[in-house]
């Protein structure tokens, strides 16, 4: 138990809706959400389709302890080919949708083909039917779609997941949005979304999720929750949230600044938790309303903001909307919204992050394609003539609400934002400027002062990610060289088993695999110890790896940008240094029992199951 063992397939093309069975084996080797979706996108997809085509997969999964009780139970992932990067991507979101998607009984939700009219996909318990979006919510951005839906069904309780005006633009770094304001962010799942012409999936939920051991699982849910209790890192992510981020980096001089040209940026302290919490003049309230948190959560590090009514992008008829309540700037969206644009105007950053989500955009992606396009308009690459006459100089907070806006709408340059960072670099012949690997931008960590975390990017399968590998503590404390492989692997394992479980990964700022392993052997059927959670992990990353290779990826997208492989850092601790990922990527293939060509070893296959 914990696994209900049945999906709902979805087939757009031709209409149809389907319990299926899920594959318990399958189960047993790869938990679910991350990993048992990629399980079923491998077996139903011909890698090399393309993203947009209607071979593409879309699948929407919990894992097994989505929907419990277990701290942080609530997470989603959907996982597909990314339009952004061609390459298996896996987006995981907070909120309540996809707890209420497993207390509607089902595991996941696989959509095939494409629909020939915009639809809907509405799930009550058992009953599951497409509906015509046309002339309904298509169209509409997230913020409209969601209420129209409720007011529609007569039900304030339905959680929704949809795209918005992006998604249907394809926008190559669209969103899948639940909550409002909750993203399963990266890698332009919502583009795939849109190429369907599947709008959104609106769920009800009343069956309850059972656990295997109730008595183990209370016990183990028991210590979990006060573990988090009692701990001062949980407590300050509760009061500051992931903000704070912004002031170590900052000293550190990891702090990605105006497109990686700089480490450091002379403005955090307008950005900082200390700006979001002060008070303003001008209407007597601060940035920061409170502090949310999603289905079954103890930590509550979501932050829900309030724009200045009278800033320049806030103020006036029509904009009523952006001076209500919306999930504000956490740590990534900050720096890509803040820092990597140059731009210090947390209102300018919070009216940018409230675009993303009424639209449905990565906000770090947005940010960075934004930030590259500023180097190219600075390097004369670019003009007035692409941009509408807007100076995109770094440090515009102007060019940045514009840019958002454009882009959120697919209207005016926003279609050339729309296309990412890399795509918009190859488009004007400087494809050296896109901050990116395998065509995903960087988050808030720069390479040369973070070796391990450029190791994580270099070998993300799913392009430039912050959560993927956890080598944090070691970069941050000036770990060897040496011992990056090492930490980039194991932590690459252990988070694939921790996004297919259905958790959160911040408990694990608190918690070890262990409380992890005791939440999942007492809630479902099988041993899970953690070695074998380690394992697990394993065999899914290189089952995603074995996807991009038989998509047409080779070692050589195992890179970085030339940026920070040969220009020197100016600042900080990383001041003089480059990555030295020609060091670390041999030490990294050989720990993964894979060719020094980067393809795994038919042993390692075996050893895992794959072959
Ligand atoms: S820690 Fe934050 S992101 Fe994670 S489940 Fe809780 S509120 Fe959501």
């Amino acid at each position: 138990m914990a696994w209900h063992g049945r999906l709902l397939r979805v087939d757009l093309t031709a209409g149809t809706c389907t319990e299926e069975a899920l594959n318990m084996e399958w189960a047993q080797a790869y938990l679910g959400s991350r990993g048992l979706a990629t399980k079923y996108l491998v077996e139903e997809m011909d890698p090399k389709a393309d993203a947009l085509s209607p071979e593409n997969v879309l699948i929407f999964a919990t894992g097994p302890l989505t929907g419990t009780t277990a701290p942080t139970g609530g997470r989603y992932t959907v996982v597909t080919k990314g339009a952004l990067t061609n390459a298996a991507a896996s987006s995981n979101s907070g909120g309540y949708f996809g707890g209420e998607l497993k207390l509607a009984g089902w595991d996941m939700v696989i959509c095939q083909g494409r629909s020939p009219r915009p639809v809907y996909l509405y799930i009550k318990d058992d009953h599951a039917e497409l509906i015509d979006a046309e002339g309904f919510i298509w169209g509409k951005s997230v913020w409209d779609t969601e209420p129209a839906i409720k007011a529609r069904h007569q039900d304030g309780a339905i959680k929704i997941a949809s795209i918005g005006r992006a998604g249907e633009n394809l926008n190559r770094y669209a969103c899948v949005m639940n909550d409002l304001d909750r993203a399963a962010g990266r890698s332009g799942v919502g583009a795939v979304m849109g190429s369907k012409n599947l709008k959104a999936i609106a769920v009800r939920g009343t069956r309850g999720v059972a656990v295997n051991d109730s008595d183990a699982f209370a016990a183990a849910v028991e210590h979990a929750a006060n573990e988090l209790a009692i701990n001062q890192t949980r407590k300050d992510l509760t009061r500051t949230g992931t903000l704070s981020m912004i002031d170590v980096t900052q000293a550190f001089g990891s702090l990605p600044t105006r497109n990686n040209q700089d480490v450091q940026f002379e403005g955090t302290g307008n950005l900082g938790p200390a700006a979001m919490t002060k008070v303003r003049r001008s209407d007597g309230s601060a940035n920061l309303v409170k502090n949310r948190a999603c289905f079954a959560c103890t930590i509550g590090c979501q932050r829900a903001s309030k724009m200045d009514p009278t800033h320049f992008a806030a103020k006036g008829e029509g904009r009523e909307r952006y001076r209500n309540v919306s999930g504000g700037l956490e740590y990534e969206s900050a720096y890509s919204l803040g820092p990597m644009v140059g731009v210090d105007d947390i209102e300018a950053a919070t009216f940018a992050n409230f675009v993303c989500n009424e639209d449905g955009m990565d906000p770090i992606s947005f940010g960075a394609t934004v930030a590259a396009a500023m180097e190219l308009y600075e390097e004369g690459v670019i003009t007035d003539a692409e941009t509408g006459g807007v100076a995109y100089t770094f440090g515009s907070a102007e060019a940045l609400c514009r840019a958002a806006e454009e882009a959120g709408t697919g209207t005016g340059f926003g279609k050339d934002l729309g296309l990412g960072s890399k795509r918009l670099c190859e488009k004007y012949g400087r494809p050296e400027l896109a901050m990116v690997a395998k065509g995903q931008e960087f988050p808030g960590y720069d390479g040369r002062s973070m070796q391990g975390m450029g190791l994580a990017y270099a070998t993300s399968n799913r392009g430039a990610c912050h959560l993927r590998a956890d080598p944090y503590e070691d970069d941050f404390s000036g770990g060897k060289l040496d011992g990056k492989a090492r930490i980039v692997k194991d932590s690459q394992d252990s988070n694939a088993a921790i996004d297919s479980v259905g958790i959160c990964a911040f408990p694990m700022m608190v918690w070890g695999l262990d409380e992890v392993a005791s939440l999942v052997n007492a809630g479902c059927e099988g041993e899970w110890t953690v070695d074998r959670l380690n394992e697990t992990g394993e065999r899914i990353w290189n089952m995603e790896r074995q996807f991009n290779l038989d998509a047409g990826m080779t070692a050589a997208d195992d890179t970085l940008p030339h940026r920070i492989l040969k220009e020197a850092a100016k600042s900080g601790s990383g001041k003089g240094r480059v990555c030295e990922l020609d060091t670390m990527l041999p030490q990294y293939y050989e720990l993964r029992g894979w060719t020094a060509d980067g393809r795994p070893k038919t042993e390692t296959m075996q050893r895992l199951g794959l072959a």
